[in-house]
């Protein structure tokens, strides 16, 4: 069950009204890095988790998250309390109105107009929140490094959120939402490696002979070299096709039939390379004649012996390589 205080988790102390900057904070009303789907992302992989710490530290970490959410909302909803009651009255002109809603130099209207001043569940550009902003897959050892990122995510955006306003009570909330995201991640990084093994992800271990091994796929000025592509824990090899020893050639095995229509299908779409086709562009060119050579060009086309012969190159004996 969830109970609710009517507190919050801390004390939003807003100095003065300012829509553009309530829209800059929905960002983590309801954006892809905020609070709605953090406190979703967690609560969910607590349904279904079955180790008795982890349950316990997911739901703690959501209802957190949902006081957060409480608390950034409150913030969008203290910022755009004066605008929103202008709004509704209708006391300014309109073109005042309107320079007071988008003072900021931000879109208000998504605060404003769409939504009367009420934290709407989108991001800062009025992007829709949704589902997709949980990525929880269902392990443990993926779900934990995927949080741990989150939040590291998070904790950006609130410093970059901190970084635009002056109003001390807005910083000092933001200041105490940032701290928790550098708490939750410490936390997701101790559970992570309370579970040994944790890596590779998952049960299958890795193909030991690729495992560590560096590709230098992009070759050129530039290539450096680090520990996370030198010894002890990576052999560097320069890029090489077919690494698994094969001909790095794609094939299949089809049934008689498959192959049939794959071979009919190749020879009715054949192309043929010893023809200059005549075509629109050529037609509209200034000055062009498409009698002049046009003649050889549509009897090369229209050569069926040619065609054949160029499409005999199918394979038959059941596999098809390309
Ligand atoms: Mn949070
Ligand atoms: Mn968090």
């Amino acid at each position: 069950m969830f109970a609710h205080n009517k507190r919050l988790q801390y004390t939003v102390r807003v100095t003065e009204s300012n829509p553009g900057l309530a829209n800059l904070m929905l960002e983590q009303f309801g954006g892809p890095q905020g609070e709605l789907a953090a406190a979703m992302r967690y609560f969910s992989q607590h349904l279904a988790e079955d180790d008795p710490g982890r349950r316990d530290m997911l739901i703690d970490i959501a209802t957190e998250e949902l006081s957060h959410l409480e608390v950034i909302g409150t913030i969008v909803a203290m910022l755009n309390k004066g605008a929103k009651g202008k709004l509704a009255e209708g006391i300014d002109s309109e073109a005042s109105m309107f320079r007071d809603i988008s003072g900021g130099g931000n879109d208000s209207h998504v605060t404003q107009v769409l939504y009367g001043g009420g934290p709407a569940y989108t991001n800062s550009g009025g992007q829709l929140w949704n589902a997709g902003y949980i990525d929880t897959i269902g392990d443990p050892s993926a779900d934990l490094r995927s949080n741990i990122a989150a939040e590291a995510r998070a904790k950006i955006i609130y410093e970059r959120l901190i970084n635009c306003t002056d109003d001390p009570g807005v910083r000092e909330a933001l200041g105490f939402l940032m701290t928790r995201e550098i708490a939750h991640q410490q936390q997701f990084e101790k559970a992570l490696y309370s579970m040994q093994p944790n890596f590779p992800p998952g049960k299958l271990t890795g193909v030991p002979e690729f495992t560590n091994v560096y590709f230098n796929m992009s070759v050129g000025d530039g290539d450096t070299r680090g520990p996370w592509n030198s010894a002890p824990t990576f052999d560097y090899r320069e890029a090489t096709v077919a690494v698994d020893g094969g001909s790095g050639m794609p094939e299949v095995s089809m049934t008689s039939s498959e192959l049939e229509v794959v071979k009919q299908a190749a020879l009715r779409q054949q192309s043929n390379p010893g023809v200059d086709p005549v075509t629109g562009a050529m037609l509209g060119m200034a000055g062009a004649s498409a009698s002049s050579n046009g003649s050889s060009r549509n009897a090369a086309l229209a050569d069926p012996q040619a065609a054949k012969t160029l499409a005999q190159s199918s394979a038959d004996d059941g596999k098809i390589q390309k």
